[in-house]
């Protein structure tokens, strides 16, 4: 059974192939202009006259592009200056005559479009270009690789599935026209993608594995195969990129002048290739990095001691509902099975297709792993549904009719997408006050000072205020974040203590090697709690390291609402991971309404029952302690008052300028975090405070 496609619905020149990525890459990048166009109404979305980046990660390499045009950064810092992204920015930023901040906000839709080349040459290859064509519309506005691509989306998504997408295209050219110079491109690409994004390599390994099948199973007797399986896995080992490129021309000249070379030889080759395969890393990597998906426990142990995992809500839900993941993939559930059906057959008519498998079976991992797999079945599923649009098309006798089938359902496959990307209306990470605080402690602040917040600010921190941090969005692993915890829930003798505390021994460990800072303060002051080594330091501050720097403490209202996740970080006996501490008592509302007798918050969650100062919160009724009413006046000072109604229960705080209610037990309310940002009851002695509004709080450590 044969599903080609006959030739004459297809247009193959070259100048044809040329204008298909034209448009298609005009139509994906123009699709990406939406949000910006979206976006540019908020004047909260700006900083610089720019619009800022809308995913947390791309301050990350927003600051080693920054500290690579700057030429210098602190020792330490953790800025990524040898990062590609940070690298590929940077030099960018150096040729190219726009600002830094247009040129992160564009990057994502300029690079993330290019997926349309290789899946337009795909089509070409196999003389479809309009099947390509149609694939290469679909693939590159499709929700899931839209979401990641998008404007402002500056992160190292721009790429990881367009140099896969390179390496599929060279393969198959390679398994087409059997030409020996046809190989280099493939390790080129490999190795390419290997150095943007090691995570590649499980991808990478799968493809190579895939490639021997194909060999081995189809066409065992072709040597011609072996060779690409060669190149592949020059471009996968775990060498420098230089040596990689170096070897893979190597032997590309070898097989070339010396075409009748002897088959011992090439085999010898062959396994030396695979021997450094093993030797390099082999399948380690993967094994690891499957382990870190299927073996994932809460507590994990460090130095003796137990903290918590960061589950880090990777597990976007173990089952996530089919027409969601098929959307995500093909933009709708009817769509996604036609690129199923398509693609099957598309496998049947073109058999080097089964290079792609790879990307679809990583794709489909997103039914059990979480929904951020399922960009890599994107562009595999709308080569099958430009497949069988195609196929299905040549039943039509009327070359009109043939055409106007053509351009209605790919309009009304592509529809879903747009209607997507229209209403996807992600905000900025932060907004213009926030970064207006981090750029007023940049101004004071010594780029070797501290800022300490939770670990979700790390990267904005610093990219705009260029200060160190404690922990970051790739560095929040149980042991870091303990202390980051610890100092934004407890009390602000402890906060201010654990402060100096954690700074001075991070820098020391970056030194000395001793990277379990808690680990270690308990063996230097002979302790097994945190709380003991606070009563320790208290009872004895000449103990207190020497103080090398200033620290600052970043408390964002943002932070407010993950309060909970923050303190369950401390919540837990590092010497015992089976005790369950009692967790302490928080509740943020989002909405109220007063019905007079009671104030319903969050549509009767907790209600407040005014005449008897009772609250009812899970059935039961418990006395309100404390009621505290705190807000701005008209000359933005912060005005507090304060009622004792029982000397047990729960408190209530009123945020009458944020229209907020507060429920929480002594231990929040004590906490430094809401002292000092929903107060400013701040203890003279240990802080001072740097800049204080609505949205942003900054202390100066005085210990
Ligand atoms: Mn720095």
């Amino acid at each position: 059974m044969k599903f080609q496609i006959p030739q004459s619905v297809s247009l193959n020149t070259t100048k044809m192939v040329i204008l298909s990525i034209l448009i298609a890459y005009l139509f994906s990048v123009g699709m990406r202009m939406i949000w910006i166009g979206e976006a540019q109404n908020v004047s909260t979305f700006f900083w610089n006259n720019a619009l800022m980046i809308n995913t947390n990660d791309g301050y990350y390499f927003a600051e080693g592009a920054r500290d690579l045009l700057a030429g210098s950064h602190q020792p330490n810092d953790l800025s990524p200056i040898t990062d590609p992204l940070a690298m590929l920015t940077a030099w960018l930023a150096k040729i190219l005559p726009v600002s830094f901040e247009t040129l992160l906000l564009y990057m994502p839709s300029v690079f993330g479009s290019l997926i349309v080349i290789p899946l337009v040459l795909m089509g070409r290859l196999f003389n479809q270009t309009s099947m390509g064509f149609v694939a290469a519309l679909l693939a590159g506005i499709a929700n899931s690789y839209y979401n990641r691509t998008m404007s402002g989306y500056y992160d190292t998504d721009m790429l990881t599935i367009v140099l896969p997408m390179f390496s599929l295209y060279f393969l198959m050219l390679a398994m087409t026209h059997q030409r020996n110079h046809f190989l280099l491109p493939i390790t080129l690409m490999v190795a390419l993608n290997g150095w943007w994004y090691p995570q590649s390599y499980s991808l990478n390994t799968a493809i190579l594995v895939t490639m021997l099948l194909y060999t081995v199973v189809f066409e065992r007797n072709n040597h011609h195969l072996y060779k690409i399986v060669l190149f592949i896995l020059l471009g996968l080992l775990s060498l420098p990129l230089v040596l990689k490129l170096a070897l893979a021309l190597a032997l590309f000249t070898l097989f070339h002048f010396q075409p009748t070379l002897d088959k011992k030889w090439f085999w010898m080759v062959f396994g030396a290739g695979f021997a450094l395969y093993f030797a390099t890393g082999g399948v380690d990597p993967i094994w690891n990095e499957l382990k870190s998906y299927l073996f994932r426990d809460n507590v994990s142990e460090t130095a003796g001691l137990h903290f918590y995992n960061v589950a880090q809500t990777v597990r976007e839900a173990g089952h996530i509902p089919f027409t969601v993941f098929a959307e995500r993939i093909s933009g709708s559930t009817m769509v996604f099975v036609l690129a199923c059906v398509g693609y099957l057959l598309a496998l049947l008519a073109y058999r080097p297709l089964i290079l792609t498998l790879p990307l679809v079976g990583l794709g489909f991992i997103a039914m059990s792993a979480g929904l951020r797999f399922t960009i890599y079945a994107v562009a595999p599923m709308a080569l099958g549904f430009g497949y069988l649009l195609f196929y299905l098309i040549q039943f039509i006798e009327k070359k009109w009719l043939q055409l106007l089938t053509v351009v209605v359902f790919t309009g009304a496959a592509l529809y879903p997408n747009y209607k997507h990307i229209q209403e996807y209306k992600n905000p900025t990470v932060l907004i213009t006050k926030e970064v207006h605080a981090l750029d007023q402690l940049r101004k004071r602040a010594s780029r070797e000072d501290y800022m300490i917040s939770w670990w979700d600010y790390g990267y904005p921190i610093r990219y705009y205020s260029d200060v160190k941090t404690l922990v970051d969005g790739g560095k929040h692993s149980g042991d870091v974040n303990y202390p980051a915890s610890y100092i934004l829930t407890q009390p602000q003798t402890n906060a201010a203590l654990m402060s100096r505390l954690s700074v001075e021994y991070t820098e020391k460990g970056f030194k000395t090697n001793q990277t379990q800072i808690i680990a270690q303060m308990f063996k230097d002051y002979k302790v097994t709690s945190a709380d003991d080594l606070i009563t320790t330091v208290h009872a004895n501050p000449t103990t207190l390291p020497k103080a090398t720097r200033n620290v600052y403490l970043y408390l964002p209202l943002r932070m407010m609402e993950i309060l909970p996740t923050v303190a369950l970080f401390s919540q837990l006996d590092l010497q015992n991971p089976q005790a369950q501490p009692q967790q302490p008592l928080f509740y943020a509302s989002q909405g109220v309404e007063d019905t007079g007798k009671t104030l319903e918050l969050d549509g009767g969650v907790v209600s407040i029952i005014k005449a008897q100062n009772m609250l009812k919160i899970g059935g039961q009724e418990v006395p309100i302690k404390g009621f505290y009413q705190v807000g701005y006046d008209n000359a933005m000072k912060l005005q507090i008052q304060e009622q004792q109604f029982a000397s047990e229960g729960v408190n209530v705080i009123y945020l009458s300028s944020y229209g907020k209610f507060l429920i929480l037990d002594d231990f929040y309310l004590h906490s430094t975090y809401i002292q000092l940002f929903v107060f400013e009851h701040y203890d003279p002695k240990l802080f001072e405070p740097v800049f204080l509004d609505p949205l942003t709080k900054i202390y100066k450590l005085k210990v």
